[in-house]
């Protein structure tokens, strides 16, 4: 499906993307209802945009049954809908609502939501199956979402499961956040996903599939916890924990070279890549969505090798020759494990900054940034790459963005420099913010000039903090493994750490931070697994 926010007259689906569309149609087994109530006057591009999915979906299998309603007929008053666009999945059986179009990343959840409610089959493990069969209270899920944020499919799918697992205790709404402005300011939801289990927060961000479960359950906040299990061990040669360019790379090399390999990965499958809205400088692309790219190397990918999504490695030691590790599902015994964890974005530290995390600060310009687009202002923090590539693309949907760096010159490549200048994107140099300041939500920073230290107030609607990363090194910590000053995992040439069979690429191991880089790790680590495998004998002094 294409991802465009408004689609031109009859160009809405393609017809590539129509054949691939009939291809997973084929897997509705019952008829689906949706209703969607739409309004002619409000709202427009969005409910236009919601008729035409429905009806060319519709065209493309009979099973799909779109039935169009206006605010205040008498079927939306049944159902309680006073927003529009506003779309019930056979809301004879099952409590799913999308509140707001389903489109850019949600088109896909949208299709994926039919075909379980045709099916009445989720895509949630026994596990939780059976766990959500003991609720025996009504739950309301809602999950806060925009079509940019690449965090957000995952999260839906987990909502929509609950509500079809268990379909007469869960009900389950999907909110866009830019359509409904005044629900995101009720409940204070600007970095997208959020989730609230009966409108009480229990999580933001991607959240893993039992962690979710338990959240529904107990409408709170949970932790996530090691497995258990004693049996059903999971044997490998390596555990790769971290599904980046690196991870991904490495599992590739490692699987075509015999060496039996899982990638684990607690959150997005991509890393900070699948978060970057656009990639320039990846040889044999020259301009390529971040998440887009991640994508094919993830395909790619899972052709060789396993990759466990919604896990994470919460323990780890080394027993003997081999590796003893705890996620949140399974037990791993392996004989290497490659360490491809990577980065995080670093926070400021400034007053109001956890205050305000969630209610207008933000570290991720492509989930967040889509909820500014109408000319609000939003300031971006940081003189690098990632500063101005976040910048460049707040610009380009429409938001007001400026740039504040603390020095006299952004030390971002000339190349995206020469992009600030021809897109006219204000840069306040010698500035430093001080403090950020709002209500329920930013309204404004106090930023301080470094030439006469004066202090003056901005008003503004967002920050974005692009302000470089911080190395996730807790399980490096776990096993043993050697750190420099800055955290970073040290390594010798074939990408070996201080102990024995543990291995890193990409980068948690520091320095020059790019895609390329990342991939080539990843190809290096794994031939010295292969290596140390095959001879029997690891090369560590
Ligand atoms: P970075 O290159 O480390 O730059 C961080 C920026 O934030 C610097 O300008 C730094 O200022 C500023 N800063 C740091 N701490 C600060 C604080 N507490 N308050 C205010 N400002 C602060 O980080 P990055 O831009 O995130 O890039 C990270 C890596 O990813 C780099 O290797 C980069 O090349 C790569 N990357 C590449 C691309 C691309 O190629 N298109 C895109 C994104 C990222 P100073 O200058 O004063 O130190």
């Amino acid at each position: 499906m294409d991802r465009k926010m408004k689609p031109k007259e009859n160009t809405f689906i393609s017809e590539d993307s129509k054949k691939h569309l009939k291809k997973e149609l084929a897997l509705l087994t019952d008829p689906v209802t949706i209703i969607a109530v739409l309004s002619d006057e409000q709202n427009k591009p969005f409910n236009e945009f919601s008729r035409k999915l429905l009806t060319e979906l519709a065209a493309l299998s009979e099973k799909i049954r779109p039935v169009f309603e206006k605010p205040g007929s008498v079927v939306a008053g049944q159902y309680g809908v006073t927003r529009t666009p506003t779309l019930l999945v056979q809301p004879e059986r099952y409590h799913i609502r999308y509140t707001g179009a389903p489109a850019g990343e949600e088109a896909q959840t949208f299709l994926l939501a039919l075909i379980m409610a045709s099916s009445g089959q989720s895509v949630l493990s026994e596990a939780s199956k059976k766990r959500l069969s003991e609720l025996h209270e009504n739950r309301n899920i809602k999950v806060f979402v925009s079509p940019t944020c690449p965090y957000c499919p995952l999260q839906v799918l987990l909502a929509v499961s609950a509500a079809i697992a268990n379909s007469s205790r869960v009900s389950a709404e999907i909110i866009e956040i830019y359509e409904n402005k005044d629900l995101a300011e009720e409940y204070n939801s600007f970095t997208v996903p959020q989730v609230f289990v009966d409108d009480r927060i229990v999580g933001r961000g991607l959240q893993p599939e039992e962690v979710f479960i338990e959240e529904v359950l107990t409408a709170a906040p949970v932790k996530l916890k090691a497995f258990e299990g004693t049996e059903g061990i999971i044997e490998k040669d390596l555990v790769i924990a971290g599904a980046g360019p690196a991870g991904l790379t490495a599992a590739i090399y490692a699987e075509r070279s015999g060496i039996k390999t899982v990638v684990i990965e607690k959150g997005n499958i991509g890393g900070q890549v699948a978060i970057t809205p656009v990639v320039e400088n990846y040889p044999g692309f020259t301009r390529i969505g971040g998440s887009t790219l991640m994508d094919m190397m993830a395909q790619q990918t899972i052709q060789y090798a396993d990759i466990h999504q919604g896990e994470e490695v919460l323990e780890a030691r080394k027993k003997g020759d081999f590796f003893e590790l705890r996620t949140n599902r399974a037990a791993y015994r392996a004989r290497a494990v490659l360490l491809a964890t990577g980065a995080e974005s670093r926070k400021a530290g400034l007053p109001g900054e956890t205050e305000f995390a969630g209610r207008g600060v933000s570290y991720c310009a492509s989930c967040d940034g889509y909820y500014f687009k109408d000319g609000k202002k939003v300031l971006v923090i940081g003189g690098g790459n990632t500063a101005a590539t976040e910048a460049l693309y707040l610009k380009n949907i429409g938001v007001d963005v400026t740039i504040v760096h603390r020095r006299d010159s952004l030390r971002a490549e000339q190349y995206l420099r020469d992009r600030l200048a021809a897109n006219n994107i204000p840069i306040l140099l010698n500035s430093t913010v001080k403090e950020i300041q709002g209500d329920k939500s930013v309204r404004a920073v106090a930023i301080e000039n470094a030439a006469d230290h004066s202090v003056s107030t901005m008003p503004v609607d967002g920050i974005f903090i692009a302000i470089g990363y911080v190395p996730n090194n807790q399980l490096a910590k776990k096993l043993g493994v050697d750190l420099d000053a800055e955290g970073y995992i040290k390594i010798d040439k074939g990408h070996r750490t201080n102990v024995k069979g543990v291995y890193a690429a990409g980068d948690i191991t520091g320095g020059f931070k790019q895609i390329v880089t990342a991939v080539g790790q990843g190809s290096i680590a794994a031939e010295s697994v292969f290596e140390d495998i095959s001879a029997g004998d690891r090369k560590i002094d």
